[in-house]
C-alpha cells in the first residue's frame, strides 16, 4: 500500500467574517442559541448537512461563496456583535470573582477537573451516559460562573460506539473514526509550533507519547490526551482508541494517561498559558486516580519528601467524587497487572510498588485479596469526597464504611451534593423565548425568576408543550425511517411511519444506558395491561424509548431486542417507538417533547439520574421511582412517585409488584389528569403541576447551584487545607505523616479504661445535665494528642447501635499515672426517648480536617 501523507485543510475565512472561526471553535456555540442561529442563518441547507457542527459548516464553503457572504452587511454585522457578546462572556466577571471578593481567606486560582468522559456536544463524541454528561455540564455551568477549571480527559480515536438495528432488533455497534482536524479542537503546541508531548514509561522499556488536544468550552479549558501519535508503536497509539472499550491491560494504560498524563498536561498547561498550577485536583469518580499518585511522584523528587509526606501534602487538595453504587460501575484491576506496571525498574521515583498497592487494596471485611480498586485508592488519597445524591450518600458511606473500621455509617467522611443539569444546554429555546416573553428574563441564576412561571398564560404554556411534543413527533418519524432503512425495509413497506405518534396524545419518555438495574422492560412485565394504556380509544399514552446498551453486555442487548420487538409489532407500532443511537442530539428532542418521563431503577442503584431534571427543565412531570434525586426532591405535587417494593427479596415477584404500581399510576392518574380539560381544551389539573415543578425544582435542578456547591463545600475548603499543608516548605504535611506514623505505631497503647457519670437522677428530664469521667491510658501519646469524646444519641431497643448521633469533646483534667489520664464534661439532655452513651478516643492533630481519615478509634 502506497504511504498516503494526510493533513486536513482548514477553511480560510474573508476578513469580515473571521470571528466565525472563534464562534466556530469556542463550543460555547453547542448552547447558545443564538450563536447557532447565526451559522444556520448563513445556509440552512449546509447547516444541517454539517449535523448543526460548525466546523464542519464552515468547511463547506467555496471561497467564492464565503467572497459573497462577506459582502452581506448585515451579516458581517451580526457576526461583529455576536463576537462582541462572546468577548463579553468570556472576560466579565461573574459570579466566582465576587465570591472571592468575598472571602477574604479565598480560593482555587485553578481546579484541575478530571473526569473518563466529557459530554459537551454531539460533535465531539466523548461519551457514554450520565457520567460524561455531568462532567460536560459541570465544565459549562463553571464556565457561565468563572470558576477557574480546566478539564482534563482522554480523545479517544472512535468516542464511544454509534447505534443501530439490525432486522432482529439487535444492537449493532459502529465505531466511526474521528478525525481531530475537523473537529472543534486545537493541538497544544509549544512556542516552536511542535506539538506538546506528553511521556510515560511503560514495560518493557517501552516509551508511551501522547499529544495533547484543547476543546475551549466557554471560558473552561478541557484537555485532552491523545496516544494515536507516530512517535508510538502500534499497541501505545491504541491506547486511547475507544472508550470503555479493551480489557483490563488497556484500561489501566488508559488510567495511566489520565490521571499521571493528565497532571504532566496540566503542566505544560501552565508552562505554555501562565495559567496558575492547580490548587485542587477533583476526581470525577475513580478512573483519573493515578493523578495523586503522580503528585506524590513530584513532591518527592522536587521537595525531597518521603511517600507519607508527600501524601499528606497530596490529600488536601485532592476532591473525589464517588458515583455509582454498582459494584460492575467500579474499575478493578488485578493486583498483579498494576504491579507489572508500577513494579520492579519501572517503579515510579518515589513511589514503592508496595506503598501504591497498598492504596488500591480492598483490605477489609469482604474485601478481595490480590484486586486494586480504583474507587478505594480515590477515597484514601482525596481529603474530601462526595457521593451526587443524599440517598447516594447514605448508600456511599454504607458501601464504602470497610475503610473506617471501628466508626458509624454516619461518620464516614464521604458527604454529598446533589448532581444538577445545565439550563443553557437543556432547556428548548421555545421554553426561553417563552420565559422572555412572560417573565422578562432567561436568566435562570435570578432566584426569584423560577416562581413568575406562575404569571405566565396558561394556554401560552400549553401551546408551547404542544409545539415541542410535535417537534419530537417529527424527529421520532424521520429517526424511525432512517433505521427501517437500516434494518433492510424499502421505503415502500414504511407509509405506516407518517402516521407514527400523535402530538396530541400523552408522551411519556423514557431514555438510557441499558445496565440491568435500570429496568428498561419493567414496563413490559404485563404486555397486555400495556397496550391497553397505548391503544386506550378516549385516552391513549405513547412511548418514546431509547437506550444504548454496553458492547460486552448480552444481557443489555437482549434487553432492547425484547422492547424493539414489542414496539414492532403492528396493532401498536404507532403509540410506542424504540429510536437507536440515544444521544446529546437525540436529547435535546426528547426531553421537551414529552409530558413525562419515566425512570424505574432497582432501588438504590441509581445515584442520582439526571435526565429527569432535563425533562422537568422543559415542563415534564417526572413519573419515577424513590431514587437518586427522586428521593430528594419529590414533593407530592411535582410528578409521582412509583412505590417501590423495597425488601422484598425475589426479584420477580418485587419486578411484578413495582410494574403493577407503575400501570396504576399511569391509568389511575397521569391519563386521567393528563386528559382532563376545562371548557378552553386546557388541562388545568396537568398545568399547575407544570408550574410548579418549574418554580421549585427548577432552580434546585441547575448544575450552576451544583458547582457553587463543590465550589463553596469543597474546593475553597480543600484550596485552604492544601495551602495550609504546603506553608513553611511542607512543614505541617511532614509535620502530619510523622504524628500519624505515631499514632500507628502507639495506638495500641490507648484504651478507654473506665468511665463514670453523676448528675442525672434515676428518672432524668430534659434538661438535666449529664457530667461524664473517662479514664483512658493514652501510652506514648500526650494528651493533646488525641480527642475523648463522649458518642450518644438515640439508644435501639434490643442492640448496641446508637441513632443520631452526636459527639461532646471532653477536657483532659488530670494525669494521675504515667500514661494515664481522666478527661471530662457536661452533656445537656436535650430531647425525650432513650439515652445512650458511649466514649471513645481518636487521634488529634491540625492537619486532620476529619478524625475518621486516620481510622483509628479506641472504644470503651
Ligand atoms: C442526561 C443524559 C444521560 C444520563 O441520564 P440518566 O438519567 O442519568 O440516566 C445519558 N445520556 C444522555 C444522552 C443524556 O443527555
Amino acid at each position: 500500500m502506497k504511504a498516503i501523507r494526510r493533513f486536513s485543510v482548514r477553511t480560510v475565512l474573508p476578513a469580515p467574517l473571521a470571528p466565525l472561526d472563534d464562534l466556530a471553535s469556542n463550543l460555547r456555540w453547542s448552547w447558545h442559541h443564538p450563536t447557532r442561529e447565526l451559522f444556520r442563518g448563513m445556509d440552512p441547507d449546509k447547516w444541517e448537512q454539517a449535523k448543526h457542527d460548525p466546523v464542519r459548516f464552515l468547511s463547506r464553503f467555496t471561497p467564492e461563496e464565503l467572497a459573497a457572504l462577506a459582502a452581506d452587511e448585515d451579516l458581517v454585522g451580526r457576526v461583529a456583535a455576536a463576537q462582541a457578546d462572546l468577548d463579553h462572556y468570556l472576560t466579565a466577571p461573574r459570579w466566582y470573582q465576587t465570591f472571592l471578593a468575598e472571602h477574604p481567606d479565598g480560593g482555587p486560582a485553578t481546579i484541575g477537573y478530571f473526569s473518563a468522559e466529557f459530554g459537551i456536544t454531539e460533535a465531539l463524541p466523548q461519551y457514554s451516559g450520565g457520567l460524561g454528561i455531568l462532567a460536560g455540564d459541570h465544565l459549562k455551568s463553571a464556565s457561565d460562573l468563572g470558576v477557574p477549571i480546566v478539564g482534563v480527559g482522554l480523545f479517544y480515536k472512535t468516542g464511544y460506539f454509534k447505534q443501530s438495528l439490525n432486522r432482529d432488533g439487535w444492537q449493532v455497534e459502529d465505531y466511526p473514526v474521528l478525525d481531530p482536524n475537523g473537529l472543534p479542537l486545537a493541538l497544544l503546541t509549544e512556542a516552536d509550533g511542535t506539538p506538546t508531548r506528553i511521556t510515560l514509561d511503560l514495560p518493557g522499556g517501552r516509551t508511551l507519547h501522547a499529544h495533547v488536544w484543547r476543546a475551549q468550552v466557554g471560558r473552561v479549558p478541557l484537555l485532552l490526551l491523545d496516544s494515536d501519535v507516530q512517535e508510538n508503536d502500534e499497541a501505545a497509539r491504541n491506547i486511547t482508541d475507544r472508550l470503555y472499550g479493551g480489557g483490563g491491560e488497556q484500561r489501566l494504560q488508559q488510567e495511566m494517561l489520565l490521571g499521571m498524563g493528565g497532571v504532566r498536561a496540566l503542566r505544560a498547561w501552565s508552562r505554555l498559558t501562565g495559567t496558575p498550577a492547580p490548587d485542587v485536583y477533583h476526581c470525577n469518580e475513580g478512573h483519573a486516580g493515578f493523578l495523586g499518585i503522580e503528585r506524590i511522584h513530584e513532591l518527592t523528587v522536587a521537595e525531597g519528601m518521603t511517600f507519607d509526606e508527600a501524601l499528606e501534602a497530596v490529600r488536601p487538595g485532592t476532591v473525589f467524587t464517588t458515583h455509582t453504587p454498582v459494584p460492575a460501575g467500579i474499575d478493578r484491576f488485578d493486583a498483579g497487572l498494576v504491579e507489572l506496571y508500577f513494579g520492579g525498574d519501572r517503579a515510579l521515583a518515589g513511589v514503592p510498588i508496595d506503598r501504591l498497592l497498598a492504596l488500591g487494596a480492598e483490605s477489609y471485611e469482604g474485601g478481595s485479596p490480590g484486586v486494586f480498586n480504583m474507587a478505594v485508592m480515590g477515597l484514601r488519597l482525596a481529603q474530601r469526597a462526595n457521593g451526587v445524591s443524599q440517598l447516594h450518600g447514605i448508600v456511599s458511606r454504607e458501601m464504602f464504611d470497610g475503610l473506617w473500621p471501628g466508626f458509624d455509617d454516619t461518620e464516614v467522611p464521604i458527604t454529598s451534593i446533589t448532581n444538577g443539569v445545565h439550563a443553557g444546554t437543556w432547556v428548548d429555546h421555545r421554553v426561553f423565548e417563552l420565559a422572555a416573553r412572560y417573565i422578562g428574563t432567561t436568566e435562570v441564576e435570578r432566584d426569584d425568576a423560577w416562581h413568575l412561571a406562575a404569571t405566565v398564560p396558561r394556554d401560552a404554556i400549553w401551546a408551547t408543550k404542544r409545539e415541542l411534543r410535535s417537534g419530537l413527533v417529527t424527529e421520532a418519524r424521520r429517526r424511525l425511517r432512517s433505521s427501517w432503512k437500516k434494518r433492510g425495509a424499502s421505503p415502500a413497506e414504511l407509509g405506516w411511519v407518517d402516521d407514527v405518534l400523535d402530538p396530541d396524545v400523552c408522551t411519556i419518555g423514557f431514555a438510557r444506558r441499558v445496565p440491568t438495574y435500570k429496568r428498561l422492560t419493567l414496563m413490559l412485565r404485563d404486555p397486555e395491561r400495556l397496550k391497553r394504556l397505548l391503544l386506550d380509544p378516549e385516552r391513549p399514552v405513547q412511548l418514546v424509548i431509547a437506550g444504548k446498551s454496553h458492547p460486552a453486555d448480552e444481557t443489555g442487548k437482549q434487553l432492547i431486542q425484547q422492547m424493539v420487538q414489542f414496539a414492532d409489532q403492528e396493532d401498536v407500532r404507532h403509540r410506542i417507538v424504540f429510536l437507536p443511537n440515544y444521544d446529546i442530539a437525540m436529547a435535546r428532542h426528547l426531553y421537551p417533547g414529552c409530558d413525562v418521563w419515566l425512570n424505574n431503577p432497582l432501588r438504590p442503584f441509581e445515584a442520582c439520574g439526571t435526565s429527569g431534571m432535563k425533562a422537568a427543565l422543559n415542563g415534564a412531570l417526572n413519573l419515577s421511582i424513590l431514587d437518586g434525586w427522586w428521593d430528594e426532591w419529590f414533593d407530592g405535587q411535582n410528578g409521582w412517585a412509583i412505590p417501590t417494593a423495597d425488601g422484598v427479596e425475589d426479584a420477580e415477584r418485587r419486578d411484578d409488584l413495582e410494574a403493577n404500581a407503575l400501570y396504576d399510576l399511569i391509568e389511575n392518574q397521569v391519563v386521567s389528569r393528563f386528559y382532563d380539560r376545562d371548557e378552553d381544551g386546557l388541562p388545568q389539573n396537568w398545568l399547575s403541576m407544570i408550574v410548579h415543578t418549574l418554580s421549585t425544582l427548577g432552580p434546585k435542578v441547575l448544575a450552576t447551584r451544583m458547582v457553587r456547591d463543590y465550589t463553596e463545600q469543597l474546593y475553597a475548603p480543600a484550596a485552604r487545607s492544601a495551602w495550609a499543608a504546603a506553608s513553611d516548605r511542607f512543614a505541617p504535611a511532614r509535620d502530619l505523616s510523622a504524628y500519624k506514623a505515631r499514632a500507628r505505631e502507639d495506638w495500641g497503647g490507648v484504651h478507654v479504661d473506665h468511665v463514670e457519670s453523676s448528675g442525672v437522677s434515676d428518672s432524668p428530664q430534659v434538661g438535666d445535665v449529664l457530667h461524664v469521667t473517662a479514664y483512658v491510658s493514652l501510652g506514648a501519646l500526650a494528651p493533646d494528642e488525641v480527642e475523648v469524646q463522649v458518642v450518644y444519641g438515640h439508644a435501639m431497643r434490643d442492640s448496641d447501635d446508637l441513632t443520631e448521633i452526636r459527639t461532646a469533646d471532653l477536657t483532659h483534667t488530670d494525669t494521675y499515672e504515667a500514661g494515664r489520664h481522666t478527661f471530662d464534661g457536661d452533656i445537656t439532655l436535650s430531647r425525650t426517648g432513650s439515652f445512650g452513651y458511649t466514649v471513645r478516643v481518636l487521634p488529634k492533630h491540625p492537619g486532620l480536617v476529619i478524625p475518621a481519615n486516620l481510622g483509628l478509634v479506641a472504644n470503651a
